[in-house]
């Protein structure tokens, strides 16, 4: 059976983020980063989030993995911009369930591309 992404792109897992957490492919833009990135937190992929951080994510990557209990709900990407060939954002909502209440997540993140990938560097809260 195939699976609809958890990244809610409307495709199905083995065509959108399986190919990335899988590590078969690298993302080749921020937003198919970002959207790897929330389907690993999904699945509780933590080696992929530490190895696709860097710089100050990467430093506060034990505070991502004490979202452990968070119940991911959906994901809704609103703008994306490439800054140039090696820095882009990424904004977006996230809805998750944690301790039987309803959260929402407004964030802008940032990415670099470094080597041969692009990595998520740090985040800013909107709204
Ligand atoms: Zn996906």
């Amino acid at each position: 059976m195939n699976q609809s992404c958890p990244c809610h792109s409307g495709h199905v897992f083995e065509e959108c983020c399986q190919i990335y957490c899988s590590r078969i492919q690298m993302p080749s833009t921020p937003e198919a980063l970002m959207r790897s990135r929330y389907t690993a937190f999904v699945l509780k992929d933590w080696s992929y989030i530490k190895s696709t951080s860097m710089g100050k994510a990467l430093k506060q990557f034990k505070r991502s993995k004490s979202l452990e209990s968070i119940e991911w709900l959906g994901l809704e990407v609103i703008k994306t911009r490439q800054k140039n060939a090696v820095e882009g954002w990424v904004e977006f909502i996230a809805h998750y369930q944690l301790n039987d209440k309803e959260y929402t997540l407004h964030e802008r993140s940032y990415f670099k591309y470094h080597i041969d990938r692009w990595y998520y560097t740090h985040g800013r809260q909107l709204s």
